[in-house]
């Protein structure tokens, strides 16, 4: 595939400091389909120095103005849809169906909010006898994962532009390419220089020295809980603001009231979606003791849909998982389920049988799981379902809430406002009933260890604003 061999900073891409690259590899093949470079402190720096540049400018253009480039970055991805569905499903291996339905169009939509929002927030506003100003922040360093490469980037950089931010994006390194097509879109949309950056590199390497750079005011992460508590502690240190959007264990609790058959078939669906790379994935399907087994036997029915396959392939539901080291991980978790003495009803550790050379995993469902099992707690980013029991209620709001996690969960019950009483007892952050429906301008955003703020809306532009008020 095609890709820049330099990082985009100061509205052109320019060759990286060092000579160190990065191999981008499909994972449902293991080819090499391209080469980006590997940034280092350098390349930060030239980068944030960039955006600081950027900065007073972009920040004291009128916001209507701003929002016009946001609506013309929102006409850019729109245009290119098919080639970032095609770059997602080469670098990350996602079905082609489900990447022109969710990794090319989620962008799109949260794209075209913020033009909106942009227009019509109130920047400015009278409290009393004081003006109140909602300044943007200043430059952002953003760090982004692999698993909605391209929405994690909108869902930052969009806000952030809304709000006069400038920023520098330093996304995953096995998915640099869709990245690379955003700084492109930037750059077609005519943002000025230097409002936005793209350095590629190693989380350690470059994400590290992004977070740690004295000129970023704001980091704004999406990733694991484990390197996110590094960067608060980085961020806490020099006193930087800090928005956090980590890991997630979510349950899927299925009253007594539910419709079964629905609840559990669009559970599993949740749970498959995206080779079960999705950090607000319901990996724990809580049903009710009478209902248990006929829950486990629709499961298991369910799941046998979802034959591994090639991503190209128009009927394919489940790709591979990202790279080999996340295939370890998962089917290693699998072989732990099995060993912890949950009951396997559907999958395996074992690979499929004819994708050997790709970072396949079975679709893997788990039966008589007890919430104690290191596969009910640990957040496992693959195609595994654990299935639990609870006797009454106040023990489904224990099992429910009983994880370091809290970012997003499922409530079933005919009686929609039995459900939201339900869900009001949910240490979690977002809760979708009866199925719920994607709302680009709802907040996003973890409770607990899942996270630090909130994406999306109105919410995620306040993350990249800041308070002052005049009083008269
Ligand atoms: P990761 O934490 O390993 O990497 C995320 C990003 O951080 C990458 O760009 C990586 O290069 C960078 N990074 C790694 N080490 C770093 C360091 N020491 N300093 C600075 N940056 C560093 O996570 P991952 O494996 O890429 O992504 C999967 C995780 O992301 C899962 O835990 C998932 O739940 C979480 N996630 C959360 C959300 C959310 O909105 N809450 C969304 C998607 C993914």
């Amino acid at each position: 595939m095609q890709a820049h061999d330099g990082m985009y900073i100061d509205g052109a891409w320019r060759p990286a400091a060092g000579p160190e690259t990065i191999e981008v590899i499909n994972p449902a093949n293991g080819t090499v389909i391209a080469t980006v470079p590997a940034g280092g402190g350098a390349d930060v720096d030239a980068a944030v120095r960039a955006a600081r540049g950027a900065f007073p400018g972009w920040a004291a253009t009128p916001p209507t103005e701003r929002a016009a480039l946001i609506g013309a970055l929102h006409d850019q991805l729109e245009a290119r849809r098919e080639e970032i569905a095609a770059t997602v499903t080469a670098e990350l291996g996602s079905p082609l169906s489900f990447s022109q339905a969710v990794h090319a169009s989620v962008p799109v939509a949260v794209s075209g909010s913020y033009a909106k929002l942009a227009a019509e927030y109130p920047f400015e506003e009278k409290v009393g006898n004081s003006r109140v100003l909602h300044e943007p922040v200043g430059v952002v360093g953003a760090i982004t994962p692999w698993n909605y490469p391209l929405h994690q980037i909108v869902a930052k950089a969009a806000p952030a532009l809304a709000a006069g931010c400038t920023m520098v994006l330093k996304p995953a390194e096995d998915t640099p390419l869709v990245a690379q097509l955003f700084a492109e879109a930037v750059h077609g949309a005519g943002f000025p220089a230097g409002v936005f950056n793209l350095v590629t590199g190693l989380g350690p390497v470059a994400g590290q020295a992004l977070a740690e750079h004295e000129d970023v005011d704001l980091v704004s992460f999406t990733g694991s809980t484990a390197v996110g508590k590094r960067i608060g502690a980085v961020a806490g240190g020099a006193v930087k603001r800090v928005a956090l959007e980590l890991g997630g264990k979510s349950a899927n609790v299925i009253l007594p009231g539910a419709d079964l058959t629905k609840a559990v078939k669009v559970g599993v669906a949740n749970v498959m979606a995206n080779s079960g790379q999705t950090c607000s994935a319901w990996t724990r399907m809580l049903v009710d003791a009478e209902r248990y087994d006929e829950a486990v036997r629709i499961a298991a029915a369910a799941v046998a849909k979802y034959v591994p396959g090639d991503p190209l392939d128009e009927t394919t539901r489940l790709g591979p998982v990202v790279n080999a080291k996340q295939r370890e991980r998962v089917t290693g978790y699998i072989a732990q389920g099995e060993k912890e003495g949950a009951r396997l009803v559907a999958g395996g550790a074992s690979a499929p049988e004819g994708y050997e050379d790709g970072c396949y995993v079975r679709p893997t469902v788990f039966a008589d799981v007890t919430p104690d099992m290191v596969i009910a707690q640990e957040e496992i980013f693959g195609p595994v379902l654990s299935i639990l029991k609870y006797d009454d209620t106040e023990e489904a709001v224990r099992i429910a809430n009983g994880t370091v996690y809290g970012l997003a969960g499922a409530v079933w019950d005919e009686d929609e406002e039995r459900a939201v009483a339900f869900a009001r007892r949910l240490d979690t952050g977002q809760v979708d009933i009866n199925g719920g429906r994607f709302n680009p301008v709802a907040p996003f955003g973890g409770y607990k260890q899942s996270g630090v703020g909130r994406e999306l809306g109105t919410h995620g532009l306040g993350e990249y604003l800041q308070t002052k008020s005049l009083q008269f």
